[in-house]
This record gives structure tokens, sequence and C-alpha cells, in this order.
């Protein structure tokens, strides 16, 4: 893992979460250990949000913690991680202080590092509970949507259309 300050360009694995080096991206620029497209990061500063030792992070980078946040597993959800050599194991999220892990049918405990994919299997009511008026929600997505035009064609902006599109649609607008 790295700190994710922006300092400069490199390609980016998604998947795994981390900065990968040029000499680990195949041909068709894809990480070689987990198979996923790596994202070359043109690194560009958050206005406002600063990482651990203080700096803007990168925006595109910035943007994939926002994604997994919005789209990846959470907390309660049925999760299953699918590894390299095709091997599954299934539970269900949980966070602790040491990360993410899956709590095992058996009780048992399994980190998630190293996984190729997670698949959510079935969603968790757990954390589901923001309620907004109609005029919160369209302000919010509107808002989402000023956002995608200030930072167009990146990450950062797509993501901000997509969680407004998803906004408008549930208000049916
Ligand atoms: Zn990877």
């Amino acid at each position: 893992m790295t700190a994710g300050a922006a300092r400069g360009n490199f390609w980016w694995c998604s998947n795994c979460r981390e900065e990968v080096d040029p000499a680990r991206v195949t041909f068709q620029e894809r990480h070689d250990s987990c198979g996923h497209a790596v994202r070359w990061i043109d690194a560009k500063p958050t206005a406002t949000i600063r990482g651990t030792d203080g700096q803007p992070l990168d925006r595109s980078e910035y943007a994939d913690r926002l994604e997994a946040q919005a789209y990846g597993p959470a907390d309660g959800d049925r999760v299953r991680l699918t590894y390299g050599d095709g091997s599954t194991v299934q539970g269900t999220w949980t966070t602790t202080g040491d990360g993410p892990v899956l709590h095992l049918d058996d009780e048992t405990l399994h980190h998630v590092n190293g996984a190729s994919q997670r698949t959510i299997l079935a969603r968790s009511d757990v954390g589901r509970r923001v309620a907004l008026s109609d005029g919160e929600g369209q302000a919010i997505a509107s808002l989402l949507d000023e956002l995608a035009g200030v930072y167009p064609d990146e990450p950062l902006g797509e993501l901000a259309r997509r969680l407004a599109v998803m906004m408008y649609d549930r208000m049916g607008i």
C-alpha cells in the first residue's frame, strides 16, 4: 500500500488498491499479479482532502477510494473472494482496526488482502440509515453534477456524475 499523497505519475491497480511498478504492468496494461486493468494516474491534487501526511491526495486515487466506499462491500454484506488460483472463500464482511476481514461460517476470520475479485452475494441492511428530504437530495445531486462539471473526463468527476444519476433515479427525476 502506498500513502497516496499526490507526488507524480504512476500506475494504479484499483483492485489491489496500490501503486504498481511499471515492470509489473503487462502489455495489455494489466497488473501481472491480479490480472486487473491498471490505470495511469496523472497526479492532480484534491482541493481540500489531505492524507495522514498532511499532503493533498491524488484526485483519481481519492475517487477510487470513494467508489469502493459507495459500491464495494460494506459491513454485514455477504461476500465471496476469488483468488488468482481460482479458489474462493465466503463470509461476512467486517471492518476491523487491521482492515477488512471476512467472518467465515466456521467463526474464523479471513483477511481479504490479495484476493483478485470481491463479489457481493447479499447486501446487509446495516449502515443504510441515511434518509434525506427530496429537497436535500436534489440539492446534493445538483452539487455532485456541478462537481462532475469541474472535473470532466477524470475518475472523480465520473463518480460524482454516477452518484448524482443514482440519486435522481431514486427520487424519480
Ligand atoms: Zn492488482
